[in-house]
């Protein structure tokens, strides 16, 4: 009997428990699970797995001595990958409908900007001017992080026949775009760039990633999308490169404070549009099944699927 502590906030375990119930039981896995609220825990020490989102109570993972993995609900793990008491695998959230979200954010973001899709909206004043964008081939598009969501971003950017680069840590072969990695590889990657498209994780080395110096070796008015993680951009810098000129417009998702503060000067600013971390959401269908993957992993004895490199922070 396998038994699993479903760790997130309260409204999480009543989307989670079915789907996540009728994965374990296609797997033909006999489990108990349980929500962890104060009142009802299961006995720590018995508990083999903990399904987690890093917003949750359990913050201790000392008393957990016969857990062999902590699946994170979420991708990005920066909230919990340097607790200290954290001993046992962590894995990251990688899913179909994460990145299927992923992937028609940033398609959707792009073609707004890449159209000019604003003029014909709010412009609708009997004014007769015609503004043709050029095609997509003739439009640069740069994605900083090429793992699973930035790849699928990029190669569906590319088959609207975008020219795409994209920048990881380690070097990397994907079908049809350009590759860089390493600091060397940065500015070879964001140089001439109309589209820059942040799909790193937050992690020391990915701090301020887009700075006053990064900004500038873009394309004149290009445009950011920031679906990745708030401290991967130096906030003054854009706002300086959004005034200068440098930069067309931003279309923001992710804060370094979330919400963003009402008095931040994002909210305000006519080049920049602010949505409310809601590029993509970990939807509990399809999750389940990553889950319950994992866990039949785990149980015969196999490497477990998206395992966090706790060193390099994600
Ligand atoms: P992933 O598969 O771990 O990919 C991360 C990519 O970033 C990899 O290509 C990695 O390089 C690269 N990278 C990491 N550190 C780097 C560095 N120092 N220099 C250059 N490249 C670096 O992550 P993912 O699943 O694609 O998710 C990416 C991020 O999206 C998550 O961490 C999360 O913060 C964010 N996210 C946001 C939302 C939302 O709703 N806004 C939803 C989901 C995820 P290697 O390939 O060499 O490892």
């Amino acid at each position: 009997m396998i038994t699993i502590q479903f760790a997130a906030r309260t409204a999480r375990w009543a989307e989670y428990e079915a789907p996540l119930r009728a994965a374990l039981e296609a797997r033909d896995l006999q489990y108990r699970m349980a929500n962890y609220t104060d009142e009802a825990q299961l006995p720590p020490a018995e508990v083999d797995y903990i399904v987690y989102a890093p917003n949750s109570h359990l913050q201790d993972f000392t008393p957990y001595t016969r857990c062999k993995a902590v699946l994170n609900i979420w991708a990005g793990v920066e909230e919990v990958v340097h607790n200290p008491s954290l001993t046992q695998p962590l894995t990251r959230m990688v899913d179909h409908g994460l990145t299927q979200g992923m992937v028609e954010w940033v398609v959707g973001h792009t073609m707004r900007h890449h159209l000019g899709m604003d003029a014909d909206i709010t412009r609708q004043d009997s004014t007769w001017d015609r503004h043709v964008p050029p095609l997509a081939e003739e439009r640069p598009v740069t994605i900083l992080g090429l793992g699973a969501l930035g790849t699928a971003c990029g190669q569906a950017l590319t088959r609207l026949g975008f020219p795409v680069r994209g920048w990881s840590r380690s070097p990397k072969s994907v079908e049809g775009i350009e590759t860089f990695s390493g600091d060397a590889g940065l500015a070879r990657a964001l140089e001439g760039a109309q589209v820059v498209i942040l799909l790193l994780p937050a992690t020391p080395a990915t701090e301020n990633v887009l700075n006053a110096e990064t900004l500038r070796l873009t394309a004149p008015g290009a445009f950011v999308l920031n679906p990745g993680r708030g401290p991967l951009i130096d906030d003054d810098a854009l706002l300086a490169a959004l005034d200068a000129g440098q930069i067309g417009h931003a279309t923001l998702d992710v804060f370094r404070e979330e919400p963003l503060p009402s008095e931040h000067p994002f909210w305000a600013h006519p080049k920049v549009t602010v949505t409310p971390h809601i590029a993509s959401e970990t939807r509990a269908s399809t999750a389940s099944t990553v889950i319950a993957e994992n866990i039949a992993r785990g149980e015969a004895g196999q490497p477990f699927l998206h395992l966090v490199d706790r060193e390099a922070g994600y």
